[in-house]
């Protein structure tokens, strides 16, 4: 029956083959069944972060057959998208999928595990985790608060965000109220803006009430969602703040260390898929959904000039040198990112983004 409560607050369709494999399931291995609860700080259905948290619990659910019972929780339906941490590091639920830069209050290098500004592309990022001692770093940071966590996700490069008048210099961000978390919110706060961090589900709400002047999100497939457009029309790119959001599936730490092998090597291809197929997705339909904006809704797109990033630039490397005089854990992390931007952002420089920009220049695109 929990499976069946599964799908019907997860929303999902295709019931007879659950039903299938419950069948399947239940008999076989009632032993070890386990139930897992898992809780976002995402809104129900909200394309790409919440419908991919629905999708991983979905399918840990169904790679184990059912022996992992996953009941999964929007934000607010069990606690509070930001009480998400502490209900799993407390053992009450056993996951969270989240943004773990969400959590820099507690420790400032959780920002490194989302995104920070001039940092990694999802590419990089993948490569610094598995590859360059990331996650060793993320493993020891997240047993500080009783957590492991697991990559899960990701929204690519994202947009600079919406502001109601245009930003030609940095002068022009002094005063601004703008919705921006982790350490993209402390440059802009050195630049004169006034940064908030405040639930996705309540962004909209606040923009159009004029108590935020501007706010990023994600890119142009969420954003438009969000209809921010109805309050600000100037949409500005590249983002200097988040390069490559990871979605983080973090775990009870006794509880996963209290899994078989086998159910710690399901969890972690689970969120590695999603991890691969949310970064499909985003990629897929941003281009069509910045085109609506544009065409549909009179979005004014807008880049950010040299002189503006340099400011970033300036303002992050003060940000920077407030991270790393936090803990020697804050600069250990810190200092393996740098690392591996250097020898990542070389190597980024004559492949991927070499080739992309001769194959746009000779394809026109
Ligand atoms: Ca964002």
């Amino acid at each position: 029956m929990q499976r069946r409560k599964f799908l019907k607050a997860a929303g999902v369709a295709g019931v007879a083959g659950a039903a299938a494999a419950t069948s399947f399931a239940a008999p076989a291995i009632s032993q070890g069944r386990k139930k897992m609860v898992i809780v976002s700080t995402w809104p129900r259905d909200f394309p790409g972060l919440g419908t991919g948290a629905q999708r991983v619990s979905q399918r840990i659910n169904d790679m184990t057959g059912g022996r992992i019972e996953v009941e999964y929780f929007a934000a607010k339906e069990r606690v509070g998208a930001f009480d998400s941490f502490d209900e799993v590091a407390s053992g009450n639920a056993q996951a969270y999928h989240a943004a773990d830069y969400y959590w820099k209050g507690k420790h400032l290098g959780w920002a490194y595990f989302t995104a920070v500004p001039f940092g990694l592309t999802y590419t990089e990022l993948n490569a610094w985790i598995r590859f360059g001692g990331g996650q060793k770093l993320w493993d020891e940071l997240a047993a500080g608060f009783g957590l492991k966590c697991l990559m899960c996700g990701n929204t690519g490069v994202q947009m600079g965000g919406w502001f109601n008048k245009e930003i030609n210099s940095a002068a022009d961000l002094k005063g601004l109220k703008m919705r921006i978390p982790g350490l993209g919110g402390d440059v802009m706060a050195k630049l004169g803006a006034s940064p908030v961090s405040i639930p996705g589900g309540q962004i909209y709400e606040n923009l159009v009430s004029g108590a935020i002047d501007a706010t990023e999100w994600v890119g142009p497939w969420n954003d438009s969602f969000m209809k921010f457009y109805e309050a600000a029309k100037y949409y500005y790119y590249p983002g200097f703040h988040e390069p490559g959001s990871m979605l983080s599936f973090g775990m009870n730490k006794k509880w996963w260390d209290g899994l078989s092998k086998s159910d710690q090597l399901i969890i972690e291809a689970a969120t590695s898929a999603e991890n691969d197929i949310m970064m499909a997705e985003y990629n897929w339909k941003s281009g069509d959904s910045l085109a609506s904006l544009i065409n549909d809704q009179g979005v004014k797109l807008r880049k950010f000039s040299d002189d503006v990033y340099d400011s970033f630039g300036e303002a992050a490397d003060e940000v920077f040198a407030g991270v790393r005089a936090h803990s020697d854990l804050a600069k250990r992390i810190d200092t393996s990112f740098r690392g591996a931007r250097k020898n990542l952002g070389g190597w980024s420089k004559i492949s991927d983004q070499a080739y992309v920009a001769q194959r746009n220049r000779v394809l026109g695109v």
